[in-house]
């Protein structure tokens, strides 16, 4: 059901990468992309030149010369929207990059809409919609791992993984359906024995799927940590260790960081968000500090757990101190247990009784032993399967389709159990069928179309 009514008219616009400062190309898409180019192009003859050339001249209008420069032409079908494409790369100036879309706009060529070259790319067939959707997630992508799994799922390895699921339960339902056309006579070319091993087996893959959308989300928004301790722990210090810069305030006095301080750093391309509750410093009791509204949120919301403590409260008060660590360990979450302020210690085997929680020594101060807590940080967060893990499922959408299908299967093998007749099993396959090409945009509506795409930058 892909629509082609937006198809028609040739399309502009300046395309840059966010952040990076003035843009210097220029994109023109659609039909009359080239001979609209070559109206205002002074050097050989555009409409002439063979396709993926690059020609240097100038762009004038009328007798005014506006800039010397490269122009790139793409033929119909072999562009990134299969339609005619030239790229102008001119000089890095707002100013020239207007002069330019202006003149075209003049001419009667459209400004792009945000996303329309790559909603063009997916109408005319050059991607599927879960690789279009990659493309704005590569655009986004600011870690290694986010970068290389969009890559991934741009280049198709998503795609065809759905794609084969799709045709071997294509098979079988086709079969059911041929039982249908023979209505009354009591036929089965679709074997049930098989049909319930094919939609079992697919019924793995698919929650394989599912499971590795919580890897995905780390891998696009970063891991969260959050830093729980006493005041006075060094928590602070400890964030400042780990992001190696100064992000939070670090004092003599308790109770001075005010906010909650976020930030995010790169553990072997992998991100984590680091979170220094400042409620927890508020009491001295750890459980009620949890009831602070904030800090608690926060510390659900983690993956985990940093517990952090004064190496010296053993000798203070060693009850107090492995009551509060027992309490984090019973957390139904991977929690690191860190000693800090270890320079203060003479011996660090005296906190003999601290051995079963397997703490970590620190000094956060000196940066002493920090690598140790960001190698296991990659060890728990189970990251290393990040990296390794072929496909993985990032997007919410491509989620809630694989919730779905996963649903209708279920209902196809309770009508295979029930021996439910032909028709109704059908059905169930159909809709399986279908919610598994919602992600390859197979199946998809203007609206799910525009939701997409609206959040691509202008000239993507
Ligand atoms: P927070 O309240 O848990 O955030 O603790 P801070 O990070 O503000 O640190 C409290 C105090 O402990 C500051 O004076 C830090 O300089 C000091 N401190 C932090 N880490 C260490 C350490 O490893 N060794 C020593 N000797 N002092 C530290």
């Amino acid at each position: 059901m892909k629509s082609s009514t937006d198809l028609h008219d040739t399309i502009i616009a300046p395309s840059s990468a966010p952040g990076l400062g003035a843009t210097s190309m220029i994109r023109i898409s659609g039909k009359d992309a080239i001979s609209k180019a070559n109206e205002v192009f002074s050097g050989k003859n555009l409409t002439e030149v063979p396709s993926h050339t690059i020609h240097l001249g100038f762009i004038k209008d009328g007798n005014q010369l506006i800039d010397e420069v490269l122009v790139s032409v793409f033929k119909e079908p072999t562009s990134y929207t299969r339609e005619n494409v030239v790229e102008i790369s001119c000089h890095g100036s707002p100013f020239i990059v207007k002069k330019i879309v202006q003149l075209f706009l003049k001419n009667g060529i459209r400004l792009a809409s945000a996303g329309e070259f790559t909603k063009r790319a997916f109408l005319n067939g050059q991607l599927d919609l879960a690789q279009a959707e990659a493309v704005a997630d590569l655009i986004a992508s600011d870690s290694e791992a986010a970068h290389q799994s969009a890559m991934n799922q741009m280049r198709g390895g998503f795609s065809k993984k759905i794609k084969e699921l799709r045709e071997r339960l294509i098979k079988f339902a086709s079969l059911v359906e041929l039982e249908l056309d023979f209505g009354e006579e009591d036929v089965e070319f679709a074997d049930r024995e098989d049909l319930k091993v094919l939609v079992n087996e697919i019924q793995v893959a698919i929650i394989r799927l599912l499971k590795s959308f919580e890897l995905g989300n780390a891998i696009k928004d970063g891991i969260p940590v959050v830093i729980a301790g006493k005041p006075n722990a060094g928590k602070s210090t400890l964030l400042n260790a780990l992001l190696e810069e100064e992000k939070a305030i670090v004092t003599e006095i308790a109770g001075t960081t005010r906010d909650i301080i976020e930030d995010e750093i790169s553990i072997e391309g992998i991100k984590f968000r680091f979170i220094d509750t400042a409620g927890l410093r508020e009491t001295t009791d750890i459980v009620e500090a949890i009831g602070v509204e904030l800090s608690k949120k926060k510390m659900e919301e983690a993956s985990v757990i940093l517990y952090l403590f004064d190496s010296q409260e053993y000798t203070k008060d060693k009850t107090t101190l492995i009551e509060e660590i027992k309490k984090i360990k019973t957390k139904q979450k991977p929690s690191i247990i860190i000693g800090n302020k270890a320079d203060l210690i003479p011996n660090i085997n005296t906190l003999s009784e601290l051995a079963i929680f397997n703490p970590i020594y620190i000094s956060a101060k000196s940066n002493n032993n920090i690598e140790q807590i960001k190698d296991l940080l990659l060890e728990m967060t189970g990251s290393n399967q990040i990296k390794t893990a072929d496909t993985v499922v990032t997007n919410s959408r491509h989620f809630g389709a694989l919730t779905n299908t996963h649903d209708a299967l279920n209902k196809v093998l309770n009508a295979l159990d029930l021996n439910i007749s032909g028709d109704f099993l059908a059905m169930d396959i159909r809709q399986s069928l279908h919610h598994l090409s919602e992600i390859t945009g197979d199946i998809s509506t203007d609206d799910l179309l525009d939701s997409i795409f609206r959040d691509f930058c202008i000239g993507k």
